[in-house]
């Protein structure tokens, strides 16, 4: 960044006051104006730390599109590897064709395993897909004084819901609240609300409306006192049973029929040994280990490195790489079925308009609102679970072959094999 004289006085002016622990790094922000508070406090960090950063500082994002959206006390931006796997044919509702699907990572031969996964799948006709539920939740939890006034509270939110609702979505054009789940815990309530968020993942979009529900129980129902927003009945950024039972974000099934033959010349590899490994591994293993809702081989490597690509929020990998792996040898192949009951996704708002987020998102032609409203984020999730099939697959038969280790010398430590 070139900067003129004056300028670069100002952030000199700025960055002694920081090192001299005068002024906070948010404190920037009132006094320079744009990319200047990002090298200012990079500078002043510089100096404090006794490190030098001019990679962190080279980055495409300009501080004024992110600021107030994205993050705070920004000194610049980290990079990690893209790279791109495909054709991968899906079959959904939403997406139908072949795509390209951008994975951020820096696990050295993920990439070129969902790779062959998605070889094997495309040449077996592609991913079928399908969303089973599509719904944001927010619970905040209510304290009450009795168990007497919990059950009239109960009644109240029911014969009340359509009010509730008018509320709720007075605060968004493109919100729905479908409905209240209730639950109780001695004088305690969670109302779970479930809404529809058209092509945003919609977490503030829904914590926004639910607090607003928030403030009219209190004004109407007194006696219940709202004493936080999120109850963690949501449940957001944590593994949890409510979420794999009831679905959080969009429930998402996606499955294929690999002819014996492509198992054999595509994945080198042998549909009853595949088979055999997803029983003793994903779920006999995952048993023995006290695993939960993750009955699968590896949904977060996917999940994450498309979520990093794409602008999702990384946290909510927690929740959106829990799932299951099925299979069966059939006399015409492997069926291969993944469910992914809790996948948070979205193409507008959050870290997906960020410069190279958006290019991602464009690669699969799913940035940005979709026509109507809702289609882009589900045609994106069909895609993600299409990606995560082809992810599952390719894994289970690499363990099957005994590839595993080898494949991560070549491909994750550079060592010729
Ligand atoms: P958002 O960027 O806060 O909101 C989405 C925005 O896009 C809304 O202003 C919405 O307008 C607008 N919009 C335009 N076209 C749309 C379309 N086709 N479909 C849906 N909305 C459309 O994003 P968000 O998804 O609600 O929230 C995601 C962010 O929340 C992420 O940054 C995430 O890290 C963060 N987050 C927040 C919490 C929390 O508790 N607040 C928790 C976890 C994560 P209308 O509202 O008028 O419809």
């Amino acid at each position: 960044m070139a900067l003129n004289s004056d300028l670069q006085t100002r952030i000199n002016e700025v960055v002694e006051r920081i090192v001299r622990g005068e002024i906070d790094f948010h404190k920037v922000d009132e006094l320079l104006e744009g990319n200047a508070t990002v090298v200012a406090r990079r500078l002043a960090l510089e100096r404090l730390t006794g490190t030098s950063l001019p990679n962190i500082g080279s980055t495409v994002i300009d501080y004024d599109e992110i600021k107030n959206r994205n993050a705070e006390n920004v000194i610049g931006a980290v990079q990690v590897p893209l790279g791109i796997v495909g054709p991968l044919e899906v079959r959904g509702d939403y997406a139908k064709g072949r795509f390209y699907v951008p994975l951020a990572t820096t696990e050295g031969a993920l990439i070129a395993s969902v790779n062959r996964g998605a070889k094997a799948v495309t040449v077996s006709g592609g991913a079928r897909v399908k969303i089973v539920f599509d719904g944001m939740t927010r619970a905040p939890v209510f304290a009450l004084d009795n168990i007497d006034e919990v059950v009239r509270f109960l009644e109240w939110v029911s014969s009340n819901f359509q009010e509730i609702k008018r509320v709720a979505e007075s605060t968004t054009s493109h919100g729905k609240l479908v409905k209240i789940e209730p639950f109780v815990l001695g004088n305690n309530v969670w109302l779970r609300m479930v809404y529809e968020t058209g092509d945003a993942m919609g977490m503030n979009m829904a914590t926004i409306a639910s607090e607003a529900v928030c403030d009219f129980i209190e004004s109407n129902f007194p006696q219940a006192r709202c004493v936080a927003v999120s109850g963690n009945m949501c449940s957001d950024k944590k593994q949890s049973a409510v979420n794999v039972l009831h679905g959080r974000g969009k429930t998402v099934v996606a499955e294929v029929l690999v002819p014996h033959e492509v198992v054999t010349k595509v994945l080198k590899s042998d549909s009853q040994l595949i088979h055999e490994v997803n029983l003793r591994k994903n779920w006999l293993g995952g048993a023995r280990a006290g695993t939960i809702y993750q009955f699968n081989a590896h949904f977060a490597n996917i999940v994450a490195a498309i979520f990093l690509a794409t602008g999702q929020d990384m946290a909510q990998v927690v929740e959106s790489s829990m799932g299951y792996t099925w299979t069966e040898v059939r006399e015409n192949g492997l069926y291969i079925g993944v469910t992914l009951t809790s996948l948070e996704v979205g193409t507008v708002g959050g870290g997906t308009r960020l410069p190279t987020q958006r290019e991602a998102l464009s690669i699969m032609g799913v940035y940005g609102s979709g026509n109507p409203p809702g289609t882009n984020a589900k045609k994106f999730a069909e895609i993600v679970a299409a990606t995560v099939l082809a992810g599952e697959l390719n894994l289970l038969a690499a363990l099957a072959n005994r590839e595993l280790g080898r494949a991560h010398k070549r491909l994750g430590r550079a060592v010729k094999v």
